[in-house]
């Protein structure tokens, strides 16, 4: 070699080196994050259930942790694919891409489902059955776990888990190594060829015990005496769904006499909760995650709480003794990281989708306002209208997300006037008495709405997959029927959510400043020293950063 050569290649490894030397503590990382999301829990049930809520769950989370007591979802739809995409981006279906559970998709002319991919096969049932036909390739955005994985050439490993195939996909993101999901039919946890070919041994060891069917076997009854439930409404009501397969109402709920479609309905029940924990804990020690030398991501999603909120409402018992129950299973789930993992060596955040609404026969009986109306009605009813008016049959191909897909193409085609369809439309949604305020759906930024629902109704807005003509609703209204409840709207009760940090390098605190959805994946981001998701708006939560 050159001498002269040789003296700058010294020059210049030399300061490299040095710096090295001097660096003694590279910065250090947890051995595994774990994203929390409790599919439909609201921020208040953190609080209104505490009085019976153990020393090791919830308590643990709060008393070591930090909350952010209010967190909201900055867009509408609110509802569960939008919300995991959310947490896990940082974006917003403007940006990611994921306008709800589902929508029309203009490009292709189809009703699209959030996490449905026709080029790829199930895995771990027959390979065309369409619950495992599931990728997450509608998503545009890289999550928090693929920045993970990017920041260290897929090093760290990233797998998904929730009863929903969405709930585990969409957060798992793009580059994962794993998602799994259960199905309903055969009560196995599947995935699909976009992962891999086959279910690895453990899964298939996993699924060969038939936990769900075992599970089963014992009725749900209260967890404590029914007469302690003073928190919720009385148990037999008219307005409460029931389990699929379950003609009342009333505990006990006697899901041992299911035969048909019994892993449907254990999704309905607090057994869901347990088997997403007890699958999550055989992907811990089966994929030795939180064991190497880098950090690792477990994406898990409960997706219980949701079926049976759904049903019930959250001023249920059941509501009441599914939280009591899930308490329980995370202050089990805790201590099986401290043990696995190690206290101190795994971060954790728990959040939420979105909230719910009370169950309006309940909130009726309180006289507080509350309906309920039907998108299909809605739409039967517009297209009639439409066709007596302009002569255009079927001219609303699709109402979802408080939305309306027009068929402008054929409209146009056919020369048929679309600014006067629209106007026409606009027109007889808002003779609607609790209808408040209808716009084009690319108008958010010039409709008179107030703070926040202006900002939530643009970060909703993407031009490709959102309709044309939205509508607000009075607070307690939504698409529904007259038993049960849903979520999906701006209002509080749907997007106020709980957001606790807990573990590595997190102190102890509370924040009552109001913080957003989006900001999660940049603040677990930024705690791993690592770029934030590709479509992330959020911004950095500097109380568990900086400390
Ligand atoms: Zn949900
Ligand atoms: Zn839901």
């Amino acid at each position: 070699m050159h001498k002269r050569f040789l003296f700058f290649v010294l020059l210049l490894t030399g300061p490299a080196t040095f710096a090295q030397k001097n660096n003694t503590t590279a910065p250090a990382k947890p051995k595994l994050v774990v994203g929390l999301v409790i599919d439909q829990m609201r921020w208040d049930y953190l609080y209104r259930y505490q009085a019976r809520y153990g020393t090791g769950g919830f308590k643990r989370l709060i008393g070591q942790g930090f909350s952010y007591e209010n967190t909201f979802i900055p867009y509408v739809p609110t509802y569960t694919a939008v919300g995991h995409t959310t947490v896990y981006t940082g974006g917003v279906p403007a940006t990611h891409g994921i306008v709800g559970n589902n929508w029309y998709e203009k490009s292709l002319r189809k009703n699209m489902y959030c996490t449905e991919d026709s080029s790829v096969e199930a895995v771990g049932i027959a390979p065309n059955e369409r619950a495992g036909k599931m990728s997450p390739r509608n998503c545009w955005a890289t999550t928090v776990c693929d920045e993970l994985r990017l920041s260290n050439n897929f090093q760290s490993k990233v797998i998904g888990v929730a009863l929903k195939d969405r709930g585990g996909i969409l957060p798992a993101g793009q580059s994962a190594n794993a998602a799994y999901w259960f199905d309903e039919k055969t009560g196995k946890w599947i995935t699909s060829t976009f992962y891999m070919k086959q279910l690895p041994g453990w899964v298939n060891d996993y699924n060969s015990r038939d936990r769900a069917g075992e599970l089963m076997k014992t009725d749900w009854n209260t967890l404590y005496p029914i007469s302690s439930y003073t928190l919720s409404t009385a148990d037999e009501k008219e307005y409460e769904s029931t389990i699929p397969g379950e003609k009342t109402t009333t505990f006990p709920h006697k899901v041992s006499a299911i035969t048909n479609n019994k892993y449907l309905a254990v999704k309905y029940t607090p057994y869901g909760t347990t088997l997403s924990f007890e699958f999550a804990k055989e992907a811990i020690v089966n994929e030795k995650l939180g064991t190497g030398s880098v950090t690792d991501f477990l994406a898990l999603s409960i997706s219980s709480t949701d079926y049976i909120g759904h049903e019930f409402g959250p001023n249920s018992i059941e509501a009441e003794d599914t939280y009591l129950r899930l308490d329980r299973d995370i202050a089990d789930f805790l201590t099986y990281l401290d043990n696995k993992v190690g206290k101190g060596n795994y971060m954790m955040f728990l959040t939420a989708d979105h909230g719910a609404a009370h169950i309006p026969g309940f909130l009726k009986e309180h006289n507080i306002p509350a309906g309920t109306f039907s998108d299909e009605g809605f739409r039967t009813e517009l297209n009639k209208a439409i066709s007596d008016s302009f002569g255009f049959n079927n001219a609303i191909m699709n109402l979802q997300n408080y939305q309306l897909y027009l068929n402008t193409d054929s409209m146009e085609t056919r020369s048929v006037d679309v600014k006067a369809v629209k106007k026409f439309v606009m027109k007889k949604l808002r003779a609607k008495p609790f209808i408040t305020s209808v716009f084009e759906t690319a108008d958010g930024n010039t409709t008179v709405l107030p703070e926040p629902i202006r900002t939530m109704v643009i970060n909703g807005y993407n031009a490709s997959r959102s309709g044309d003509i939205q509508f607000l609703v009075r607070p307690g209204y939504f698409d529904g029927y007259n038993k049960g409840t849903t979520h999906g709207l701006w209002n509080p009760y749907d997007s106020h959510i709980p957001l606790l940090f807990y573990g590595w390098g997190v102190k102890h605190g509370k924040s009552n400043r109001a913080v957003y959805m989006t900001d999660i994946a940049p603040t677990v981001a930024a705690k791993l020293q690592i770029q934030m998701p590709n479509a992330s708006v959020g911004k950095v939560l500097e109380e568990v950063v900086n400390n």
